[in-house]
């Protein structure tokens, strides 16, 4: 099969870690017999240089175009003084609505071989865990209505929660779809005690649950969920919840892997097209250096082959040669946990494309 990927690499380390991405791709496409063709596209600060605009009509019409998306990180030191609309991140909410992408899976996954990174005790994580967090990406507080206004007090400002039966099905579907395709575990966070939002979120979601009899469904309030997040992150499966729910929550998850650089991210909506990224930026810091991890980037082109092409066994080929090149005791900077010497972006990059 022959499938054309939109790159985004954005600013920073954004370049050599896609780079990186594309390499590993084009031996999956080898050893596997298909086609990926790749057309990159500016978004950014790299974007704003060259076009004035974080976002180019032309790559919002390339992505559309194509059948999935790679995006590495953009932003930077150089354009923080820019005004909020035509900051680089605002491309990244902009490319996001263009292409209706309103679920945000993150995986959270803490590798044996990494556990010495993970600011968790020895006892808590055991031998790893594995955990899939799905957010509602395009409703919630972030989109309500907004403003400010008189009250009791003087002047006031006032964010609105609001969520729809359609909203929540839908997002809601993908995470029970999650589940059955994994450990067959679902928790709905919310806070149906105190948010009417998310009473219509709770009795949303139990409905669903019905439709769904092998996935062991449960509720939990999100206060609660924060403790257990860190008391005992084991006892996830997958979690959905809503859009500023998940945005502290899977915060909260990836730090508890301890390495930013190894966590990938999905931005699905009703196509198989999607969007995937790295969670980390574009960590200004080391670019241009050979220092970054691009592990989060070759997950995320994993996940663009399990969910946008179906392409499962691919995908566990790139997962399994990422497990075999850290057991081997390979670590760049971010993930040495000051045991052993870092080696660079371009030779971890060398080293998984080998392991395929
Ligand atoms: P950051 O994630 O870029 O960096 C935080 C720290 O983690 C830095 O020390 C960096 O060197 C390190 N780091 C990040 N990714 C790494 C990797 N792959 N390998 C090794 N080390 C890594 O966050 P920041 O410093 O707060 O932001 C830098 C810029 O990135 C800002 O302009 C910010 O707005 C932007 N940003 C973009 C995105 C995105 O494009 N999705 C997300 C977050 C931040």
């Amino acid at each position: 099969m022959e499938y054309n990927i939109a790159l985004l690499r954005g600013d920073g380390i954004g370049g050599e870690i896609v780079d990186g991405a594309v390499s590993v791709l084009e031996r999956v496409g080898e050893k596997f017999g298909h086609t990926f063709k790749f057309t990159p596209y500016l978004i950014g600060g790299c974007a704003i240089d060259a076009t004035g605009e974080p976002l180019p009509e032309e790559t919002v019409k390339g992505c559309l175009a194509s059948d999935s998306v790679l995006l590495g990180a953009v932003g930077g030191p150089k354009w923080d003084s820019q005004p909020g609309d035509k900051r680089p991140e605002k491309a990244l909410l902009g490319i996001r609505s263009a292409l209706g992408l309103y679920t945000n899976l993150r995986p959270a996954k803490l590798y044996p071989a990494l556990r010495s990174a993970s600011p968790l005790k020895d006892e808590i994580v055991g031998d790893g865990f594995d955990l899939m967090i799905v957010r509602e990406l395009t409703g919630g507080i972030y989109f309500g209505d907004r403003g400010y206004r008189e009250g009791k007090y003087g002047q006031e400002a006032y964010d609105t929660e609001a969520y729809s039966v359609t909203e929540i099905e839908r997002i809601g579907r993908v995470a029970f779809e999650s589940a059955m395709k994994r450990r067959k575990r679902l928790c709905s966070i919310d806070k149906a005690n105190v948010l009417e939002s998310s009473r219509l979120w709770r009795t949303t979601m139990h409905r669903l649950a019905q439709e769904y009899p092998e996935v062991e469904y449960s509720d939990m309030f999100v206060d609660n969920a924060a403790m257990q997040l860190v008391r005992d992150p084991k006892q996830f499966d997958v979690i959905v919840t809503s859009n500023m729910f998940g945005d502290i929550l899977s915060d909260e998850a990836s730090q508890i892997t301890g390495s930013i650089g190894m966590l990938a991210s999905a931005s699905l909506g009703d196509s198989n097209r999607g969007m995937y990224e790295p969670i980390h930026g574009s960590a200004p810091d080391i670019a241009g250096q050979d220092k970054a991890n691009p592990i989060a980037t070759i997950l995320s082109a994993a996940m663009m082959l399990r969910f946008s092409f179906g392409l499962s066994d691919e995908a566990d080929a790139i997962e399994r040669a990422v497990d075999k090149v850290l057991d081997e005791g390979f670590r760049t900077a971010d993930i040495t946990g000051g045991n052993c010497e870092a080696i660079g972006c371009r030779e971890m990059t060398e080293r998984i494309v080998n392991a395929i």
